[in-house]
Parts: C-alpha cells; structure tokens; sequence
C-alpha cells in the first residue's frame, strides 16, 4: 500500500516535470488569450461568457474564476478527460516512457530506489540532529533556571553548570558543526539545510 503511494506520487512529480500545463490545454482545444503573466480561455468546466479559466505557465496550475477549480496539470487533463487522476499518471507514465509494457522501466526503478534511500539517510541524520539538538536546548535551559535563582544557589551547582555552559556546550556545538561540514560534503542541499536549520536554532536560542 505505502509502496503503491510512493509509486504513484513519484510518477505524478515526474509528469509535472516533463509536461507543460498551457501546451497540454492548448491540445485539448482551449483558446488563451495573454493578460501578464496568466493566459485566458473560456472556461471547459463551466457556462462561461467571459474568459474566466486562467493558467500560469511559471507556476504550471490553472484556476478558474469562474467555478473556482484549480490545481495542476494533471488535474486540469483529469477534469478535460473526464477520467481519475491515476489513469492520467498511468497514461502519461507510459507515453513519456516511464513505463514500458505496463513495467516500470529500469531506469525509473533505480530512481525511485536511489530517492527512497535519500528519504532513509535524510531521517536517519534528523533524528541525529534533533537529538544533539535537544541535549543542547535542556543544558541551556537548565542553565537558565539556575541562573534565575542565583541568590539561593549554592556554589557546587553554580560551579557544575558554569562548566556544563563553558565546556560541554562547545563540545557539542562542535559535534553539530563537524556534522554539518561532513554533511556537506556527501549529501544533496536539502539535509544541509535542516541540518543547517538546527544548528542556527540552536545559536539563537543562546542568545
Ligand atoms: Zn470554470
């Protein structure tokens, strides 16, 4: 069942790449007409005597003014066709070639491996993160509440978490940023950006 979902929303992300949603209108018989940065025909999914069905190539969705549909162009082919939008990814999986004989072709399976991988390696390093993470934020907060109550804090704790403050705090910031340098190194954009995203969290909750 997951499978099939991964399957499925992988092949509708890479339709979305290779078709572009006017050409696909255009095809199925709309007329446009360019106002900015939208293209204007009459709308297919309503009476309309003002052209109030739109498209943005930039952002590849259509939206109608008129009846309020909307969405991307595999919607948009679903709704024309009159058909589900599964048979809409089935049938341009296998016209751009993504499909073979009704297989997914080897090239595509080995995609869509590759990217299950990623999606492993990506939560496998974020629950790293989040866990040096944490440790972090409860030192510092602890921190906090012992320096809140200076006046009544004796000298052993003060002691103990200067020293958790000055020492084991860098040495963990540290740790973090050899993380993120070697993160850098093997892994795609996105996890340098979480990554990055924690690591910056972090310093700003010292502040
Ligand atoms: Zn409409």
């Amino acid at each position: 069942m997951t499978k099939y979902n991964m399957d499925f929303n992988y092949f509708a992300m890479e339709i979305l790449k290779r078709i572009d949603i006017l050409e696909e209108a255009v095809k199925e018989g709309l007329q446009f007409k360019r106002k900015g940065k939208s293209y204007f025909a009459k709308c297919p999914f309503h009476e309309d005597s003002t052209p109030s069905f739109s498209i943005n190539p930039q952002k590849q969705v259509f939206n109608c003014f008129g009846c309020g549909k909307k969405g991307n162009a595999i919607t948009m082919l679903a709704l024309l066709k009159d058909i589900s939008k599964g048979k809409i990814i089935y049938r341009y999986a296998s016209y751009l070639g993504l499909i073979q004989n009704g297989k997914i072709n080897q090239e595509q399976q080995r995609e869509m491996e590759e990217r299950a991988k990623q999606r492993e390696f990506i939560q496998m390093h974020q629950q790293k993160f989040n866990a040096v993470y944490i440790l972090l934020s409860d030192m510092m907060h602890s921190f906090k509440r012992s320096m809140s109550k200076a006046n009544n804090m004796d000298e052993v704790i003060m002691a103990h978490e200067l020293y958790r403050v000055y020492d084991v705090i860098p040495y963990y910031e540290h740790l973090l940023d050899c993380m993120l340098g070697q993160y850098g190194e093997v892994i795609q954009v996105e996890t340098y950006l979480v990554a990055e995203r924690i690591v910056k969290q972090w310093h700003s909750n010292l502040i």
